[in-house]
């Protein structure tokens, strides 16, 4: 598979530059030049296999041509050997739990993918030790840490704003050390975004160091993200309930949603998506009046969605050729403020007593809002709601439980460097620890 830049001002490349590269030099992201649809059999058998065997079809249909079988199936299987059930919510709803990982959240998923085939990577080619930025907003830096810690001749360093990610959740990421850096940013995520980004394009520093993002941005990180959208249609489809089918995606930087259209372009019937956002609607508003137009960021109790300028929007446009009706057809929009967010999770728990994070619950309220009754809903629940314990806690007036990996984390001791948002002090950094 060759691939090509959002921005078509570079060549096409290879999967493994493509991985190591993460973004294109014309600042672009990078795209497979074609999508393969799998065939009927597969469709029509797909009940009938495990996550994991579906997984390695879809796998193959994407980097198959690039990694030897046995390989790529070792990684898919080593990356999906946790839960991903569906669980039946009410009436004709239904949630995918993305978070039985040991981060407990999705980004677990395609953060072990990716470790893992760069790792592959790394081992078959030089020894030189590639760097990996990861810029977080809470989940991303303790899967892609959890995923990569370990990893041979990877190094990774996680930017993430002080002060704005819950203490459970640094804790993930912070405590781990081995080749796992954090640097607390004085700035928001978009900073710690702007930062990352500026890296990749700092030639001084790419001719010294290999550069790679493990934020969505690298399509490692959000291609195997479609897997678990064929999982649940093949749960939906045992239950008889796969006609129909409407999904909702808790949306920040839009990886997550971005996967899903390509699950649905490889054939899978998926009959339409709904974007669900917080209170940061520059999504939603584009979807209204075809504008899109980036703003500063908002902290929201669903703070993994707490993005101003989704980077995967670029490719949303690309696989609709920029036109607004063609994206308007497969996708809606829906935003919710944090009084609804914590109004949806306590109605919920109170008739259903089902417990919702704060980033499914705005994936919930949207398939709520607009389902029709002869569809079937199905949002993903992105994150284990312990890992928001204390805005639980509060919506509930109760005392939830922390999961047992959450709590070894809690023990440990926080490790990290404070650095402002100047791209200034993480280069220097980044060169002197290269050193
Ligand atoms: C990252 C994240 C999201 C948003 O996913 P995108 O792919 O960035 O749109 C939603 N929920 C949780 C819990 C997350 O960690």
């Amino acid at each position: 598979m060759r691939y090509y830049s959002t921005n078509k001002e570079v060549k096409e490349i290879g999967l493994q530059e493509a991985v190591i590269k993460g973004l294109a030099a014309d600042k672009g992201l990078f795209m497979p030049n074609h999508i393969n649809v799998l065939d009927d059999k597969f469709y029509d058998n797909i009940h009938n296999m495990s996550f994991q065997e579906i997984s390695f079809e879809v796998a193959k249909a994407f980097f198959g041509d690039d990694i030897p079988e046995g390989e790529l199936k070792t990684i898919v299987y080593d990356t999906l050997s946790f839960d991903t059930p569906l669980v039946h919510v009410k009436d004709n709803i239904y949630s995918l739990e993305l978070f039985h990982g040991p981060t407990l959240a999705f980004k677990d998923v395609g953060g072990r993918f990716m470790a893992r085939l760069l790792g592959y990577f790394v081992r078959k080619s030089s020894n030189k030790r590639v760097n990996v930025l990861v810029a977080t907003s809470g989940d991303t830096g303790s899967a892609v840490a959890n995923g990569f810690l370990g990893v041979d001749g990877v190094h990774v360093y996680i930017l993430y704003p002080k002060g704005k990610v819950s203490e459970i959740q640094e804790k993930q990421f912070t405590t781990l050390g081995e080749n796992i850096t954090s640097l607390e940013v004085d700035g928001c995520f978009d900073d710690c975004q702007a930062l990352v980004k500026q890296a990749f394009l700092d030639k001084e520093l790419n001719d010294q160091l290999f550069l790679t993002s493990a934020n969505s941005i690298n399509l490692a990180r959000f291609l195997p993200q479609s897997f678990y959208y064929f999982w649940a249609y093949a749960q939906l489809k045992r239950l008889g309930k796969e006609n129909e089918l409407v999904v909702s995606v808790p949306s920040g930087n839009f990886g997550n949603l971005t996967a899903g259209l390509f699950a649905k372009r490889m054939g899978l019937p998926i009959k339409r998506f709904i974007a669900a956002n917080n209170s940061n609607d520059i999504f939603y508003n584009y979807l209204q009046s075809s504008i899109f137009s980036p703003k500063a960021s908002v902290s929201t109790i669903a703070n993994a969605m707490d993005v101003g300028n989704p980077s995967n929007f670029a490719r949303i446009m690309d696989l609709y050729n920029h036109n607004h009706s063609e994206v308007c057809k497969d996708i809606s929009g829906a935003t919710y403020n944090d009084r609804q967010i914590a109004d949806g999770v306590k109605n919920l728990w109170l008739d259903s007593n089902y417990l919702m994070d704060p980033h499914g619950a705005c994936g919930y309220l949207a398939l709520k809002d607009m389902l029709q009754p002869y569809e079937t809903g199905l949002f993903l629940e992105t994150a284990h709601p312990a890992k928001f314990k204390d805005t639980i806690d509060k919506i509930l007036n109760i005392n939830i439980d922390i999961p047992l990996p959450l709590q070894q984390f809690m023990k440990k001791e926080k490790i990290s460097i404070e650095i402002s948002k100047e791209f200034k002090a993480l280069k220097n950094l980044l060169i002197k620890e290269a050193e």
